[in-house]
């Protein structure tokens, strides 16, 4: 927790659940993110987390960004984005969307299949567009490999058909995996793409483009590499794997860059062991749960660190668990939390590192619990 956010707390004792996010930390972020990668593009992948505040700052700070949805390139304009800095990063996209999109200026477009091809063909001619790779997304918490890529294969010919349809086949892309904790992901991927630009360049087509996606790592509870260790490691694999003939790099960090600028201020609603003797299980309810940002706590994938005015004192084996009426909405019981045991109802609590995929993670109004307020300062 930045001391920015630990003042803020202590002085304003916003109403809970609330999200709290230093901005300022997402710009220190960027800056070391930019260090570690100094030759590529930083594109941030406005899903995780499309506040303004943080658009607005990271255009002043020259990002450009990766948006999924109409909605989030309409959020990109408004907090002052050219469209030349916008990516539509989605490999599934409504037409009323690229139609718009294109209209708007957008010249940068994701597929991973034929029928989506057609549909940029069509309604987007002409435009720069990239072929995303399914690649290993072993190391990562929080994997994206089943839903979207396709094989090497495959993407030459797609690539081959872009061109033949009247689009500019310009780049490739994968995704390693969200919190992704090992650095040779990347590597492996980096393998795989060059490979194919070899082939598509015996092909006529030249790949002036490499996303290399997000999943950079944040901490969470236990530590992870370095942001320069993954800037080395990719360093070292493009140039062994592309020498002089280095393509434009991108990168679509959304975790990295907002993730532990953020704080969930949270308040113990119970506590209790339901068969009512101490060798029963101890549950916490607290006022915030998987419908109300905690998304990600599904298979108890990411793990948050909590904070309480008792640490350091006993603690013991705790089932986590939101407030709603629904039995799903449990965050954490197959591998329990070690919570103080003094910990009491009415008692606040602070979940750390959730800036990135929390604050829209929350459902409008689930058993009538209010949305999670957002203070960004
Ligand atoms: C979600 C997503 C990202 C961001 O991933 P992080 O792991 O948060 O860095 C980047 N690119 C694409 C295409 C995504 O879907």
């Amino acid at each position: 927790m930045t001391p920015k956010i630990a003042r803020y707390l202590a002085e304003q004792q916003p109403a809970t659940p609330c999200l709290v996010v230093d901005v300022d930390h997402v710009a220190a972020r960027y800056a070391a993110l930019s260090d570690a990668l100094p030759l590529a593009h930083i594109y941030y992948a406005v899903k995780a987390n499309p506040a303004p505040q943080i658009l607005e700052r990271l255009v002043s700070l020259g990002s450009s960004f990766d948006a999924a949805s109409i909605g989030e390139i309409r959020q990109c304009v408004a907090a002052g984005a050219t469209p030349d800095r916008i990516s539509f990063g989605n490999t599934v996209k409504k037409v009323s969307s690229i139609r718009e999109a294109f209209a708007l200026g957008i010249d940068l477009f994701v597929f991973d299949s034929v029928e989506e091809l057609y549909k940029l063909a069509d309604h987007a001619p002409g435009a720069r567009v990239f072929c995303r790779l399914a690649v290993e997304n072993a190391g990562a918490d929080w994997p994206l490999s089943r839903k979207f890529g396709t094989t090497l294969k495959h993407a030459h010919e797609l690539m081959l058909m872009a061109r033949d349809l009247g689009l500019d086949p310009y780049g490739l892309s994968f995704h390693v995996g969200s919190q992704q904790t090992q650095t040779d992901a990347y590597e492996a991927a980096i393998a795989r793409v060059a490979m194919l630009h070899t082939d598509l360049k015996n092909d006529g087509i030249d790949v002036r483009m490499v996303n290399l996606g997000g999943g950079f790592p944040v901490r969470y509870n236990s530590d992870v590499p370095d942001i320069d260790d993954f800037g080395l490691a990719i360093g070292q694999a493009m140039t062994r794997h592309f020498g002089n003939d280095l393509p434009q790099m991108l990168v679509e960090p959304g975790r990295y860059l907002v993730a532990e600028a953020g704080v969930v201020s949270t308040e113990v609603v119970l506590v209790s062991r339901r068969g009512g003797k101490e060798t029963d299980p101890r549950w916490v309810y607290l006022d915030i749960g998987r419908f109300s940002g905690l998304a990600e706590t599904e298979g108890e994938a990411i793990r948050y660190t909590f904070r309480t005015d008792h640490d350091g004192e006993p603690t013991g084996e705790t089932i986590v668990a939101g407030p709603s009426c629904d039995g799903v909405d449990i965050m954490y019981e197959k591998r329990r939390v070690e919570l103080p045991l003094a910990l009491k109802s009415g008692e606040r609590i602070e979940l750390l590192t959730t800036g990135a995929y929390v604050s829209t993670y929350c459902s409008t109004g689930f058993n009538g619990f209010a949305p999670l307020s957002e203070h960004y300062i």
